[in-house]
C-alpha cells in the first residue's frame, strides 16, 4: 500500500479497488455498456436512456469529434449542461475521442465562464440552449472553437419535442441559436455522427479526465486534475463501503445534486454505472413541487442529497405521503448534516442518513458511514486505501480526540491544480499528504468528525468557536429551519458570533428565548451575540450555505 500511495498522486489505482484492471474511466463505462445494455442508466423529464443508447450515441459524438473537428487527444471541452440526459453522453463521447472533460457550472455568471474556459484552455464546449446568452457575451475572449448546443427537448421523440419546444418557447426562457452563430446542434451532430466508428483512444491511467473547478482556499477558482486512476479509485473506495447496498441491475437512485459536481459525477456516473444502476436526474431540485411528483413516480432505493435538500423536502406534506418502503441508502455530503436533519429524514422515511466527506481534489470522497454503523455526526471511517493525520500548525500530529487540520493521502488525490503548481504546494505536506483545509477530530473508535473548515473559524475573545457547531444547536430548536454563523468585529472580544436564521413556516421567534436556549448548549462565549432572521440564505448552486456571502455583506 504504502507504495501506490507515496507515489505522485494520480497514477495508480491498487489493484483491490480496480478489480477489472481497467486502464481508464473509459473502458469502465464501456463495459457498464456492454453488461447491461436494455437497462436503463438515466432518466431525465420523461425521457430514460438506456445504457445501449448511451453506448450509440457517445459514438456518434466521439466520431464527430475525431472526424470532423480538429480537436485531438488532450483537448479541453467545458460541460456546461443540468441534470439531462445528454450529460452522460456528452461525457463518455469526449472520453472516448481522448478529451479532457472541463465541468462547468450551468449558472456561471459570464465573468466566472470567461475565467474557466480560458484557464482550462477549453476549445470546445457543450451548452443548454437557454443557458447560452451567458457564453454568448464573452465567448470571443476564450479559445472556444466549437459550440455544441443542445435542449431539453431534444432527445424526445418528435411529436414530444415540439410540444416541449412551443411550452419553452411560451415562457420565454429560450434563447435563440444566433446568440452563438458557430453553434451546431448536438443533436444534429449525434444523427451525422461520423462517416466511420470512432477509434476510441486509449487512455493511460496517469491521464487527466476530468478538470473539476474549485474555489479552493484562495477564492480564484482553480481546476483540480482528476486523473483516471483517481476517478477509478475513488468510485470503487465508495462501492466498497456499499457493498451490502448496491446489487447489479436492481438500484434506482434519485440525483438531485447536479452531475457537474464530483460528488455526484461519482457516484452517478461511475459507482452506480458499473453495477447497471439507474438514475433518476432531477434537473431543478429548487423546484419542490416537481421533484416530489418524480420522486413519486419511482421505487428509489438511494438518494443521493445534502442538508439544505433534506431539510426542504421534509417540510412538505406531498412529500411525506410518499412511499420509501424501497429506500435503502441515503447518502449526505457536500456540507455538515445538521442533528436535525438527520432525524427528521430518519423518522419520516425509516432510512438513516449516511454522512460521508470528500472534496474536489480528492475526487471526491475522503470517509463516509459505514452503512449499518453510522454515527450521527461523524463522516465516519476513512475509506479504503486512506491515509488520514491531523495535524497542529506546527505540522505536528495531534493527541487523539483533539482537533487538528485533517490531511489526506490516497490514491484518490488529485494530480494536482492545472497549471498552478505553487497552489499544489501550497496544499500538500513535504511528506506527500493534501491539506484539505478542514479542522477534524477523530475518536478512539477511527471515525472522524468534521469540526469545521479552519477559514470560517471565530476568534472570541481568542476562544476559537467553530460556526458549525452553533448552527448545529440553533437548528434543533424547533421554530429553526436553517442557520449560518459568521463572525463580526467586536470592540470587546474581537469577534463576536453572528447568527443569520431562517424560521420554519408560520413561526415566530423571542431572541431572549433564543438566547436562554443557546445557553443551555454552548458555552457564553459562543452564544450568538446578533441574531438577523432571513427568508433564505446565501447558497451555491448545490445548495451549501455561503457563510463567506454573509461575511462580505456584515463586515
Ligand atoms: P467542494 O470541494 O466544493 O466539494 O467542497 C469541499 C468542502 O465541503 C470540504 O472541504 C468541507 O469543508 C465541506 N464538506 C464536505 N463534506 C462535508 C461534511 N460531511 N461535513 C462537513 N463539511 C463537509
Amino acid at each position: 500500500q504504502s507504495e501506490t500511495t507515496s507515489s505522485a498522486p494520480g497514477r495508480y489505482v491498487p489493484a483491490s479497488l480496480n478489480p477489472q484492471g481497467y486502464q481508464s474511466v473509459t473502458e469502465l463505462l464501456c463495459s457498464a455498456c456492454e453488461r447491461f445494455s436494455n437497462l436503463p442508466a438515466f432518466t431525465s423529464l420523461g425521457r430514460s436512456l438506456s445504457y445501449r443508447e448511451l453506448a450509440q450515441k457517445s459514438d456518434a459524438f466521439a466520431a464527430y469529434l475525431q472526424q470532423h473537428t480538429d480537436l485531438i487527444p488532450g483537448d479541453r471541452i467545458a460541460v456546461q449542461l443540468p441534470n439531462v440526459i445528454q450529460f452522460p453522453v456528452v461525457v463518455l463521447g469526449a472520453l472516448k475521442a481522448g478529451l479532457i472533460v472541463v465541468n462547468t457550472n450551468p449558472l456561471y455568471s459570464p465573468k466566472e465562464l470567461e475565467h474557466q474556459f480560458k484557464d482550462s484552455g477549453a476549445k470546445a464546449l457543450v451548452v443548454f440552449a437557454n443557458m447560452a446568452h451567458n457564453v454568448a457575451q464573452i465567448i470571443d475572449k476564450t479559445p472556444i472553437k466549437h459550440v455544441f448546443i443542445t435542449e431539453i427537448a431534444d432527445f424526445h421523440p418528435p411529436v414530444k419535442r415540439l410540444l416541449i419546444n412551443s411550452v419553452v418557447k411560451y415562457i420565454k426562457r429560450m434563447v435563440p441559436a444566433y446568440d452563438l452563430p458557430q453553434a451546431k446542434s448536438l443533436n444534429h451532430i449525434l444523427a451525422q455522427g461520423g462517416t466511420l466508428p470512432p477509434k476510441r483512444y486509449q487512455a493511460k491511467l496517469e491521464d487527466i479526465a476530468v478538470l473539476q473547478y474549485t474555489g479552493g482556499t484562495t477564492g480564484v477558482a482553480k481546476g483540480a486534475m482528476l486523473t483516471h486512476a483517481n476517478l477509478i479509485a475513488n468510485s470503487y473506495q465508495l462501492r466498497e463501503r456499499l457493498t451490502e447496498v448496491l446489487i447489479e441491475g436492481k438500484e434506482t437512485f434519485i440525483a438531485p445534486l447536479p452531475l457537474y459536481h464530483i460528488y455526484s459525477f461519482v457516484i452517478h456516473g461511475l459507482t452506480l454505472m458499473d453495477v447497471g444502476g439507474h438514475s433518476i436526474l432531477i434537473p431543478n431540485p429548487r423546484d419542490l413541487p416537481a421533484f416530489v411528483k418524480e420522486l413519486a413516480k419511482w421505487r428509489f432505493t438511494g438518494f443521493i442529497g445534502l442538508n439544505t435538500l433534506f431539510v426542504a423536502l421534509c417540510l412538505r406534506d406531498d412529500f411525506k405521503r410518499l412511499d420509501f418502503s424501497a429506500l435503502k441508502l441515503t447518502a449526505s455530503g457536500g456540507m455538515p448534516l445538521t442533528k436535525a436533519a438527520a432525524e427528521r429524514w430518519h423518522s419520516l422515511t425509516g432510512n438513516p442518513v449516511t454522512e460521508g466527506y470528500g472534496l474536489t481534489e480528492t475526487s471526491p470522497v475522503v470517509a463516509f458511514n459505514p452503512v449499518g454503523q453510522e454515527q450521527l455526526g461523524a463522516i465516519g471511517l476513512p475509506v479504503a486505501e486512506t491515509q488520514v493525520k491531523l495535524i497542529d500548525e506546527a505540522g505536528q500530529p495531534v493527541a487523539l480526540g483533539e482537533p487538528g487540520m485533517l490531511c489526506v493521502k490516497g490514491p484518490q488525490v488529485m494530480k494536482g491544480y492545472w497549471q498552478r503548481p505553487d497552489a499544489t504546494a501550497e496544499v500538500t505536506t513535504p511528506d506527500g499528504y493534501l491539506i484539505t483545509g478542514d479542522i477534524a477530530t477523530q475518536a478512539e473508535d477511527g471515525y472522524l468528525r468534521i469540526v469545521d473548515r479552519a477559514k470560517d473559524m471565530i476568534i472570541v475573545s481568542g476562544f476559537n468557536v467553530y460556526p458549525t457547531e452553533v448552527e448545529d444547536c440553533l437548528t434543533s430548536h424547533p421554530d429553526i429551519l436553517e442557520a449560518a454563523a459568521i463572525g463580526v468585529e467586536d470592540d470587546k472580544t474581537g469577534e463576536a458570533v453572528k447568527a443569520f436564521l431562517v424560521l420554519v413556516p408560520g413561526a415566530t421567534l423571542d431572541k431572549e428565548e433564543l438566547r436562554l436556549f443557546c445557553r443551555q448548549h454552548l458555552a457564553p462565549y459562543k452564544v450568538p451575540k446578533q441574531v438577523e432572521i432571513r427568508e433564505a440564505l446565501p447558497k451555491t448552486n448545490v445548495g451549501k450555505v455561503l457563510r463567506r456571502a454573509l461575511r462580505e455583506e456584515t463586515n
